[in-house]
């Protein structure tokens, strides 16, 4: 028996949850949003937002052991790992009470609690039946290791260990070298550790175009940050002092702990979902291109959809399935459209296809430009080195955008504009950027596409 009976049910309130919930609440469905920690879910609690106040914990610590390079003088003392984490908690706490606030103020009703299907649009909770009309499934997922790795949370860690660590090691395996690998690996290094990548592919962010890869391992090498790439994890050893860690080709580095950042696996087991029929699909629940499962009025959004593992993919979902719900046929979500950024020192940011997949996709009608940032007065200023890299069609638009640098994930709000829109060079040659930006590289990089490039040598 159902006790209560809603136009959208979902279950699981991180990025995708709560913003299918918002949404629909908006447009005047009513909606339950089921969650069994905290609304934000790893985004705001384990993810994007505390890592990112590291992060610039680690700029700030950066620029005061380096600012003599400015002229200034300071003396570095060190870093309170318990500032710090009272810094980023902070900002935390402050986003989660605005997110509370928020869902209390549309009118969702908010049912704490671990959910389970156990009809194909019914949830339940500790005894109490949520039904929908419709069902949004949003559980999200957790950190992975890898066979016959143990995480003890001490030793081996994952990254929300790492998150709440009092203190700085001083030395970290950092097992895997894909986004969440190189963001630790960046604010470890600021923070004075000796930081050492292990990956088994043969690049550090094997995802991202080449350039991208090889600008930022250059700069981590510039940075002390030793990555052992194609060098594929055979084990670890543990004992009071450290680890030691092995690749396969019997190499091994020791240090105090070793971070596990191998990706992240689909929180969907033991939750229902096989048993009401939805199809999975090695743990992630595929969906048609609007969200749609394989059973009647059960949509999925978030990480356990097949795809980026981003925040703002989850908002962008969210939306998306509440206005499908709605009838009003939203436009399909290009996933490629869909910015991409690793928030390390240096930055890399993408939208779009990277060379290779323009190449697979188009032959050789793809043309690229590489726009180095030593020509970018604004780069120069800040002492940041890196690139802006276009991938465009011949005779027709911007495919791919790639950059590496300093703040260039304030860039790929325009990057994305560029590639959604279907840009030509010329369209966005013509387009006045501020000078001194680092922005500036992006319009530069257009007009050398555009075959009248400004601040080019040769
Ligand atoms: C270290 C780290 C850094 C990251 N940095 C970024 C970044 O900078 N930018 C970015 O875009 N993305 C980043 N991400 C990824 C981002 O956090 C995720 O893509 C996003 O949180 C996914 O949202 P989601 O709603 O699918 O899942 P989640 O945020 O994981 O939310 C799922 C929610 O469902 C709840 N839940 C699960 N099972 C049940 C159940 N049975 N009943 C009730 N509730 C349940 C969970 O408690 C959780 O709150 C980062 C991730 C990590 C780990």
């Amino acid at each position: 028996m159902s006790d209560q009976t809603f136009d959208v049910v979902v279950l699981g309130g991180g990025s995708g949850g709560y913003a299918t919930a918002l949404r629909a609440a908006q447009l005047g469905m009513s909606v339950a949003l089921i969650e069994k920690d905290k609304v934000g879910g790893t985004c705001l609690h384990r993810g994007c937002i505390p890592t990112k106040a590291l992060l610039h914990a680690g700029e700030v610590a950066d620029l005061a052991r380096d600012s003599e390079q400015f002229g200034i003088q300071t003396s570095f003392e060190g870093v309170d790992m318990k500032g710090v984490n009272t810094y980023k908690d902070g900002v935390v706490a402050a986003m989660y009470k605005g997110l509370q606030g928020l869902i209390k103020s549309r009118g969702i009703t908010y049912v704490e609690g671990s959910g389970r299907l156990v009809a194909p649009t019914t949830v339940d909770v500790g005894g109490t039946r949520y039904a929908g009309r419709n069902v949004v499934l949003a559980t999200g997922s957790y950190s992975r290791t890898l066979p016959g790795l143990e995480i003890d949370g001490e030793r081996v860690i994952t990254s929300e260990h790492a998150l709440t660590l009092d203190r700085v090691p001083a030395s970290v395996v950092v097992l895997g070298g894909g986004i969440i690998g190189c963001e630790f690996a960046s604010v470890w290094r600021s923070f004075g550790a000796e930081v050492t990548i292990i990956e088994a592919l043969p690049r550090l962010l094997s995802t991202e175009d080449v350039e991208s890869s090889r600008r930022l391992e250059r700069a981590f090498r510039k940075r002390g940050i030793t990555f052992r790439t194609g060098k594929p994890f055979a084990s670890v050893s543990t004992s009071d002092s450290g680890i030691t860690a092995t690749t396969v080709d019997g190499e091994s580095v020791a240090a105090e702990i070793m971070l596990v950042a191998v990706g992240r696996g689909p929180t969907t087991a033991n939750l229902g979902y096989e048993e009401q029929g939805i199809r999975l699909d090695r743990g992630f629940v595929p969906t048609d291109e609007r969200l749609r499962t394989n059973v009647p009025n059960v949509y999925a959004v978030g990480d356990i959809v097949p795809g980026v593992q981003l925040a703002h993919r989850g908002f962008q979902q969210g939306i998306f399935v509440a206005e499908e719900i709605a009838g009003r046929n939203p436009a399909v979500i290009d996933e490629a459209g869909i910015p991409r950024v690793t928030y390390s020192d240096p930055e890399v940011a993408t939208v779009g296809l990277t060379e290779a997949q323009a190449r697979e996709q188009y032959g050789d009608k793809v043309e690229t430009v590489v726009y180095d940032l030593a020509g970018n007065g604004k780069s120069r200023i800040l002492k940041a080195a890196g690139c802006v890299k276009l991938v465009a069609l011949t005779d027709g638009p911007v495919v791919g955008v790639h950059l590496v640098g300093s703040r260039v994930s304030e860039l790929v709000g325009e990057a994305q504009v560029i590639y959604n829109w279907e840009a030509f060079p010329e369209d966005v040659a013509r387009l006045v950027h501020a000078h001194p930006t680092v922005d500036e590289a992006l319009g530069e990089a257009h007009l050398a596409l555009a075959g009248k490039p400004l601040h080019v040598h040769g």
